[in-house]
C-alpha cells in the first residue's frame, strides 16, 4: 500500500475515534460510537499491515489469534464485573508498550550508538515507564476489584509513604536520564533492567493506598496513563495514528477521572494519596440500630397511594438483573399517575454510566433518569424513595460523620424522603465496608430479598395478580 493511502486511512480512523468518543456521550448514540470505535481500530490495523515493512505475517497472524484468544472470553463478562476487565485491558495496553519500548531500545541498540538519538531515547523511556506502571498498576486494581485473596482490600498506608514512592518514582526518572544521555554505556542494559523493575514496582505501590471508593476514579487514571504510553509508543514507531489515538485515549481518561473526581467531592492528588474509602475494619459493638422489615403488601399500598416515587438503583440491582422488573414497577405506577423518577449517583453500580446502561437495556425513558444534584432538591417533597440494591451511595453518614472512611463523598439524599424502602439480601455493608444510618431510620422500611423477585413481587400485588388485595383497596396506615 503506498505511503500516502496509509495517511488517509489513518486520517479516517482518526476521525472516527473522534465521532466514535462524541457518540459514546450520549445513551442514544452510544451504540454507533462503540461500532465507529471498533472500525477505526480495524481500518488501522489493516493499513499498518499492509505496509511494506511489515514481513512476518506468520508472527502477526499469531499474535491476532493470541489476542481473541484473550479478548473473547473478557468480551463474555458480565457488566458487574466491567471495571476489572477494564483495568485488565489497560494492563495488556501498558504490557504492550513497555515491551515494544524495550524491544526496541536492544534493537536500536544492536544497530550501533547513533541509532539511539536523544528523541528515540526519550521517547522510549517515557513509554516503558508509563507502561511498566500501568501493567502493574493496573493488574494490582482488577485484583482489588475482583476482591482475590492475595491482594489486600485495605488501603495500605505508612509513615513517610508518599515520600518513599516519590524518591522511587525519582530514582527511575533519573536512570532514564543516564540512558538518554549514555545510551549504549557497558552498565546501559543493567540501567534499563532496574529502571523496568522499579517501574513495575511503582505500579504497584501506587495503588495499594487507594481506598474501596475511589476505585472508579483510579480506573480512568490509570486509562490516562495507558493512552500516553501509547502516544510515546507512537514516537517510539513513528506511527501518527499511535500518537493521535493515544493521545485521544489519554485526554478522555483524564477528563473523565476529573469529573469523577469532582461528582465525589475530592481533588485528584487526595484520590492518589488520601487512602479514601478506606473498607473499614469490623464494627465493634454490632449494629448501630434496629432493622425494620416491611411486607410487599404494605410497601405497594403505601406506593400506590405516593405523588411522587424515586428510584435509587445501585449495585445490588446489576447483580439481581432486575431492571427489566423495575421497568415493570415503573409501568405500574406510571399507569396511576403517579410522578416516578430515578435517582442516579455518579458512582452507582461497579462502572461510570452502569446504571443509565441497565436502566436504558430496560427501555426506561432518559427523561425519567435525573443525575444526583438534578434530583437531591426534591427528595424532601418526594413520598417514598425506593432504594434497589443501593449503599454507599445513599449512607448519610458521608454527609455528617467526620470519622467516616466515606465522609465528604456526595449521596443521594434518600433519607430526606418521607418514607423510604430499601431492597437489599442481607445485613452486609456496601462496597466501603460501613455500616449504613440510613436502614436504621424511623422513615425507612427493609425489604430484604434479592431485588428482581421483590421488585417482581410488588409488581405482582400492584397488578393485582398476587390476589392478596385489589389495588387502589387499601388506604395508606396511619
Ligand atoms: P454498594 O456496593 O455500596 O452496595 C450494593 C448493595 O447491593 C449491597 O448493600 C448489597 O447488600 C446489595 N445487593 C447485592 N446483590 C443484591 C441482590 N441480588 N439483590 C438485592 N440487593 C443486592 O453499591 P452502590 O451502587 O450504592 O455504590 C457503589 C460503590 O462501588 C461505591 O462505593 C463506589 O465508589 C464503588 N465503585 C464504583 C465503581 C463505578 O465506577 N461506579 C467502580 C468500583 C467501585 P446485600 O449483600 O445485603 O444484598
Amino acid at each position: 500500500m503506498s505511503p500516502s493511502f496509509v495517511e488517509l486511512f489513518y486520517l479516517l480512523a482518526t476521525g472516527l475515534f473522534v465521532f466514535s468518543l462524541h457518540w459514546m456521550n450520549d445513551p442514544k448514540t452510544a451504540r454507533r460510537g462503540v461500532i465507529a470505535g471498533a472500525s477505526a481500530m480495524a481500518i488501522g490495523m489493516a493499513a499498518t499491515w499492509f505496509q511494506p515493512f511489515i514481513q512476518n505475517h506468520g508472527w502477526m497472524v499469531l499474535a491476532v489469534l493470541a489476542g481473541i484468544a484473550v479478548g473473547w472470553p473478557l468480551s463474555r463478562v458480565s457488566l458487574t464485573a466491567a471495571p476489572q476487565r477494564t483495568a485488565l485491558s489497560h494492563a495488556f495496553g501498558g504490557l504492550a508498550a513497555g515491551l515494544v519500548g524495550t524491544a526496541k531500545y536492544f534493537a536500536w541498540l544492536g544497530e550501533g550508538p547513533e541509532a539511539l538519538t536523544t528523541f528515540r531515547m526519550i521517547a522510549i523511556i517515557a513509554e516503558v515507564i508509563l507502561g511498566f506502571i500501568t501493567f502493574t498498576g493496573s493488574l494490582f486494581a482488577a485484583g482489588k476489584l475482583q476482591e482475590l485473596n492475595w491482594v489486600p482490600q485495605r488501603p495500605v498506608t505508612y509513615f513517610g509513604q508518599n515520600i518513599f514512592n516519590g524518591l522511587l518514582l525519582l530514582v527511575a526518572v533519573g536512570m532514564g536520564a543516564m540512558l538518554v544521555n549514555d545510551p549504549a554505556s557497558d552498565m546501559a542494559p543493567l540501567l534499563f533492567g532496574g529502571m523496568i523493575v522499579i517501574a513495575l514496582l511503582f505500579g504497584i505501590l501506587l495503588i495499594i493506598p487507594i481506598g474501596g471508593a475511589d476505585m472508579p476514579t483510579v480506573i480512568a487514571i490509570l486509562n490516562s496513563y495507558a493512552g500516553l504510553a501509547a502516544v510515546a509508543m507512537g514516537f517510539v514507531l513513528e506511527n501518527k495514528l499511535l500518537i493521535t489515538a493515544g493521545a485521544l485515549d489519554g485526554a478522555s481518561g483524564l477528563i473523565l477521572s476529573i469529573i469523577m473526581c469532582r461528582a465525589m467531592n475530592r481533588s485528584y492528588m487526595n484520590v492518589l494519596f488520601g487512602a479514601f474509602g478506606s473498607v473499614a475494619p469490623p464494627q465493634e459493638g454490632g449494629e448501630q440500630g434496629e432493622y425494620r422489615a416491611d411486607t410487599i403488601e404494605s410497601a405497594s399500598q403505601i406506593m400506590e397511594q405516593a405523588n411522587q416515587v424515586v428510584i435509587i438503583p445501585g449495585y445490588g440491582m446489576a447483580v439481581a438483573q432486575a431492571q427489566h422488573k423495575v421497568r415493570e414497577l415503573y409501568d405500574q405506577l406510571m399507569k396511576r399517575g403517579i410522578d416516578v423518577k430515578f435517582a442516579i449517583h455518579p458512582v452507582a453500580g461497579r462502572m461510570p454510566g452502569h446504571m443509565n446502561v441497565l436502566l436504558a437495556e430496560a427501555d426506561i425513558p432518559y427523561t425519567s433518569l435525573l443525575e444526583m444534584d438534578d434530583i437531591n432538591g426534591e427528595m424532601p417533597q418526594c413520598d417514598v424513595a425506593l432504594v434497589v440494591g443501593a449503599n454507599d451511595d445513599v449512607n448519610p453518614a458521608a454527609r455528617s460523620e467526620a470519622s467516616s472512611p466515606i465522609y465528604g463523598m456526595p449521596i443521594i439524599d434518600a433519607d430526606k424522603a418521607r418514607t423510604i424502602f430499601a431492597i437489599k439480601r442481607t445485613k452486609n455493608p456496601g462496597f466501603a465496608g460501613i455500616d449504613n444510618g440510613l436502614y436504621f431510620d424511623e422513615k425507612t422500611w427493609m425489604l430484604f430479598g434479592d431485588a428482581k423477585t421483590v421488585i417482581g413481587d410488588l409488581v405482582k400485588e400492584l397488578s393485582g395478580e398476587s390476589g392478596i388485595y385489589t389495588p387502589g383497596s387499601r388506604r395508606r396506615p396511619a
